[in-house]
This record gives structure tokens, C-alpha cells and sequence, in this order.
């Protein structure tokens, strides 16, 4: 089979300009740092428990309150009306070990799952925090998931309690509390002491608890967190990962996204994912850095304001949003001062070029991307601040990572001989993104999926399911989730490719790409896109737009039909559902959908 690999970028590099950064930043050799880093050297980084121990909670907590960053803000929660609740380390200590005191007189044991379903506001993380020195597994749900989704997860996850809303609890859980066995306590955040039946008062239990003492030492390779995937594929999965991997949110909090311990930082990702998980609670307070928190929705005015009157320093968000404040323009950024603004990232899905570039117009900064997946659970490979950033590639991986790409036969499955994957040397050449095992956040399983868990390691690699080419520089290039590729008259085509090329076009605010059965070609291109305001839906635009996809793309590539939609079918955590549109279109049942946005 011919393979098509994505055009090379049509995007020049951008090197980087000393006076844009700040400070030094971590990463100033990559290639020495990548050639002598050494896991067991950034575990000395920590500070550890005796023996051996350790408990992600107090490397991100417990030992800033009792060091010289006690009264430093570790969360500042920007509320609806934009008024701040700032929560000191020292605070934070006091909360968490009043919810791990309460775990343990509600008789909650180690290993034990306690789930939140809560928006982004301070109970969350005093739970998620709390949770994690008692030596319970902390699995947050996403607050506007569905009763079945909710439910699913909490029997999937065998959740013993719940933290939760008086309202998310009674729209949600109340009616299917028979089929919860496991579920012994709901902890209602706002029962302002008068709880539902069956339901305790969160912050009753939480103004009375006793102190909790001594923090739970944990083994490296204890359970701590359970995350369910974004389901884009399908049925989500409920990762395990345990505590050793502070280690790594360590390190990729340095590394990737640069904290420095004076920064103010925000991650829009909602806890309920992982990346507002290990990004938006762990890392960042390892580093004792402040955290912002916005209680609210996405909206471009708000977030701005944020980023200006907070005076964010580090940024971490994703391609849909960036998009999002794209389609409003750059002059709306251009009305705040963002001048304390040193460092944009963005993951999630692949970030399109010309999305890179816009942060130069609109933050005078370029886009960060990196790449990572629950499985994974931190950043692996990444565009780093002292890096020139070739627009469109995932960047390189992270040190202590060793990436590949293997070879994948006729069928789409990976190339094993004797026993060892066969890696694509070529530069250029498609093959599965693949990783070596052994760093400290990889996931440790999925939940009750052994055969599952086993099935993703081949030859030595664990198989991220992921399309990618690798440069001759070492530069990595995401094409397409495995699934997604489309094969078209013997070619490959990455969605991610086409979508870019259109994204390219003036009246294109998003464009989502999938292959439909086509006679002659096995499967052709069809594109689905979303307009900018003040464009219309015409035959004409329709031409025009597949024109300007051939021109760039060659017509093997460009999409044969495109059609115009008020707004792309996503993932809560913000993906494109490329199978759901073509789930759609070929009239197929829709699967698994419990991870939709509302309205898609
Ligand atoms: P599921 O596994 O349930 O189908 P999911 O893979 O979307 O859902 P996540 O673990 O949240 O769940 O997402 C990880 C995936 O997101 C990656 O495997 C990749 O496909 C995509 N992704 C994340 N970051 C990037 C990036 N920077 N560029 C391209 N793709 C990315
Ligand atoms: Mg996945």
C-alpha cells in the first residue's frame, strides 16, 4: 500500500526570542537533559515519606504548608460574578485533612474509590486531595455528565462514596441508588444542614472532623486515581494509576509546561479529565505554584478578563477553545493586557497550524502543543519553551521517554518479529506512535479489563492506538487516531491533515474529516464544517472550499464532498466524534454517546 504522508508542514519554523521569555526557562538543552535524565534522580526532587514512601497529596500539599510557602495561594476560584476565593497551601492542608478525617469515621478503607460529580469549586479539590492522603482512589466525574454515564461509571468503578450537589445528586443518582451496591455515603456539598434522605452534609462533617494525624504512607504502586477515558472511541475505560506517578506530573510540570515557583497558572481543563487532574490539581501544586480556577463556562470576554486581572503567566488549555476565541478574533485579546502571559500550551486533540500561529497575533506567544492520553497519564511529548516550534508537530518527547513509531502491516496491525515490534526507521513513514513502559504515570491497568490492559502491548511497546510520523530532526507529527485514518485509492489520509488545510480558509472556524465507502476508491474524504460568523451555507462556498482543499492537498487527499453543519458533534472534554459523524452519515447506530455534548 502506498502510504500518503501528511504534506510537510507549509508552515515556516518559529524560533523562539530570548525576550519573550521571562526566565530562563527548564528545559534550555534538550538534548543533554533528554541524554542524562534519570527517573530515580527526579523522584530525589520529592519530598518522599520514610521508608520509601509516598502519597501524591503531600508532595502537593502537606509540604508546602509546613515550609516557607504556607501563605502563598495554592488556588484562587474565580466565581460567576468574577469576585476570588483565594485557598493558602496552609489551608488547603487544614481542608484536606478534614475530608481524610472524615473518610476515615465514615469507616472508608485504602483502595476504596471515592467519586466526586461537582463543579470546578473548592469541595472538589479539598475531596480529590483528601481523598488521596487517607490512601483512598480519588475518580472524578465530569458534572454534566447524564444519570447514565454518572451511574455507569460509579458501578464500574464500585464507588463507596460520592461526593456531590444537592442537585446533580437528585437529577442524577437518587433514582438509581438500588443498583449502586457499593455506594455507602453521599456527601451533599451544599445540604446547608438539611440533607436528602440517605445523604450526609458535607460540610457539617467537614467543620467537625477531628485532626487526621499522620498522612497515609503509601507504596509507589498503590492505586490513587481512577480515570475514565474520554470515550471518543467508544466505551470509556477506567485507567489506574497510582501514587509513584507524582514523579512524573513532576517533571512534565517542569519540563513542558515550565513551571517556574512564582508562576500564576491555569489550566481550563475541568478535573473531570484527566488533564484537569493531573495538570489542574497535581502538578502545579507540586511545583507550589498558584492555581487559577474558573468556576464557569467557556466564554471569550470571561477568559481573557481572567487571564489579564489574574495576570496568568503559564496557560494550559486546548485546541477547542483556542479555536473558540480564534473564531471571536484576535482584536478581542488585543483589548487586555496579557503581558504577564510567558507560556501558552494546548492539548487534547491535534492543534492545527494555523492555530500556533494565531497566539503570535493574538498573545504575541505561539501555541505549546503536546501530546498524552488517560492511559498515559502526563505529558510525553511536548513543544518545550526554549524549542522552535515547528507549527503542526506534537513536538518531541519528554525526558525519560522513549517514543516510536511501529510498523503496521497491510491489516493495520503492528509488525512483531521474534517477539520485537518493528520500528519504523524512515523518516516520514506513517506507523503506530508507540511507548516504551516503565515511566511512573503510565497507567497500571484498565479497571476489570485485564485482557484489554495486555492487548495494548506489543514487542516491548505499548501501543497508544495513535497514528504518527517521526521527522528526521525527531520531531513528532500526529496523523490520525487509528481508527480515524481514512484509506482512499491506496492512500492513508490523517483527518487531522485535511481539517488543518481547511481550517486554513477564512470562513472555516472547524472542520471535522472522515472517510465514507466509496466504490472505486474503497473510501473517499468527506468533510463536515462549522462556519465562522458572517458566512453562509452556499453551493458555491461548498466549490470554493473543496478548491481550495485540492489546491493544497492534490485531489487523492482533499475532501470529494463537504457539507455545512451548525456545530460538530464533541466529546465533553472537547473532541471532534469523527466516528459519530460517520456513524451518522452511513445511518449506523451512534454507540456510545454517554460522553456527548449536550445539543450535538
Ligand atoms: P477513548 O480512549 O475513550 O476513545 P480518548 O482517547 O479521546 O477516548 P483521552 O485519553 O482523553 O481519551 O485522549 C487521548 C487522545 O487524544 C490521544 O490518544 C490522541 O488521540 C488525542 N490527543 C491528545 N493530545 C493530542 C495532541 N496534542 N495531538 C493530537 N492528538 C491528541
Ligand atoms: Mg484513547
Amino acid at each position: 500500500m502506498k502510504v500518503t504522508t501528511p504534506a510537510p508542514t507549509r508552515w515556516p519554523v518559529i524560533t523562539k526570542d530570548p525576550a519573550h521569555l521571562a526566565v530562563i526557562p527548564n528545559l534550555v538543552d534538550y538534548d543533554r537533559t533528554y541524554a542524562t535524565f534519570r527517573w530515580a534522580d527526579e523522584q530525589r526532587t520529592l519530598a518522599g515519606l520514610a521508608d520509601g514512601r509516598v502519597n501524591i497529596a503531600h508532595e502537593a500539599v502537606d509540604r508546602h504548608a509546613r515550609g516557607d510557602r504556607a501563605g502563598r495561594d495554592a488556588l484562587r476560584f474565580v466565581r460567576a460574578d468574577g469576585s476570588v476565593r483565594a485557598v493558602s497551601f496552609a489551608q488547603l492542608a487544614d481542608e484536606t485533612d478534614r475530608f481524610a478525617s472524615v473518610l476515615r469515621r465514615l469507616g472508608v478503607q485504602r483502595g476504596e474509590r471515592v467519586f466526586s460529580l461537582l463543579g470546578r469549586a473548592p469541595a472538589l479539590y479539598t475531596t480529590a486531595l483528601g481523598t488521596l492522603k487517607h490512601g483512598a482512589v480519588f475518580c472524578p466525574l465530569f458534572s454534566a455528565f447524564g444519570p447514565e454515564p454518572v451511574c455507569q461509571r460509579l458501578e464500574l468503578g464500585s464507588g463507596s462514596v460520592l461526593v456531590t450537589t444537592r442537585s446533580l445528586y437528585l437529577k442524577r443518582v437518587a433514582d438509581e441508588r438500588g443498583r449502586l451496591h457499593a455506594l455507602r455515603h453521599v456527601l451533599l456539598v451544599d445540604a446547608d444542614g438539611a440533607p436528602e434522605p440517605d445523604t450526609l452534609d458535607f460540610a457539617a462533617l467537614i467543620a467537625e472532623a477531628p485532626p487526621y494525624g499522620r498522612i497515609a504512607a503509601m507504596d509507589a504502586e498503590d492505586m490513587a486515581l481512577l480515570h475514565f477515558t474520554s470515550g471518543t472511541t467508544g466505551r470509556p475505560k477506567g485507567a489506574v494509576h497510582v501514587h509513584g506517578a507524582v514523579t512524573a506530573h513532576s517533571a512534565t510540570g517542569r519540563y513542558a509546561l515550565d513551571l517556574h515557583p512564582d508562576d500564576i497558572y491555569w489550566c481550563t481543563a475541568d478535573p473531570g479529565w484527566v488533564t484537569g487532574t493531573s495538570y489542574g490539581i497535581i502538578a502545579p501544586l507540586v511545583h507550589g505554584v498558584t492555581t487559577v480556577v474558573d468556576e464557569e463556562e467557556m466564554e471569550p470576554e470571561r477568559w481573557y478578563g481572567i487571564l489579564a486581572e489574574q495576570h496568568v503567566t503559564v496557560w494550559y488549555t486546548a485546541p477547542t477553545a483556542l479555536r473558540m476565541l480564534m473564531k471571536a478574533g484576535a482584536d478581542r485579546a488585543r483589548e487586555h493586557d496579557l503581558s504577564s502571559l510567558r507560556f501558552v500550551a494546548s492539548v487534547g486533540e491535534p492543534l492545527n497550524p494555523e492555530v500556533v500561529v494565531w497566539g503570535l497575533e493574538a498573545f504575541g506567544l505561539p501555541v505549546h502543543d503536546n501530546w498524552w492520553q488517560t492511559e498515559t497519564g502526563g505529558i510525553m511529548i511536548s513543544n518545550y519553551a526554549a524549542m522552535d516550534i515547528r507549527p503542526g508537530s506534537m513536538g518531541r518527547p519528554l525526558p525519560g521517554i522513549q517514543a516510536a513509531i511501529v510498523a503496521r502491516d497491510q491489516t493495520g496491525s503492528p509488525v512483531v518479529r521474534g517477539g520485537a515490534a518493528e520500528l519504523v526507521t524512515d523518516p516520514d513513514v506513517v506507523g503506530e506512535l508507540a511507548l516504551e513502559p516503565g515511566w511512573p504515570s503510565m497507567f497500571r491497568g484498565y479497571l476489570d479489563e485485564d485482557e484489554r490492559y495486555r492487548r495494548c502491548f506489543v514487542g516491548g511497546w505499548y501501543l497508544t492506538g495513535d497514528l504518527a510520523r517521526r521527522d528526521a530532526d525527531g520531531w513528532y507529527w500526529f496523523v490520525g487516531r487509528g481508527d480515524d485514518v481514512i484509506k482512499s485509492a491506496g492512500h492513508l489520509i490523517g483527518p487531522f491533515e485535511v481539517e488543518s488545510c481547511l481550517l486554513e480558509h477564512e470562513a472555516v472556524a472547524e472542520a471535522g474529516v472522515i472517510g465514507v465507502p466509496d466504490d472505486v476508491a474503497g473510501e473517499v474524504v468527506k468533510a463536515f464544517i462549522e462556519l465562522k460568523p458572517g458566512y453562509e451555507a452556499s453551493d458555491a462556498l461548498q466549490r470554493e472550499l473543496i478548491g481550495f482543499a485540492r489546491k493544497r492537498l492534490g485531489t487523492a487527499v482533499a475532501p470529494r464532498r463537504l457539507e455545512f453543519v451548525a456545530a460538530l458533534p464533541k466529546t465533553r472534554s472537547g473532541k471532534i466524534l469523527r466516528r459519530l459523524l460517520k456513524a451518522r452519515e452511513l445511518g449506523l447506530p451512534e454507540g456510545d454517546t454517554s460522553t456527548l455534548e449536550a445539543g450535538r
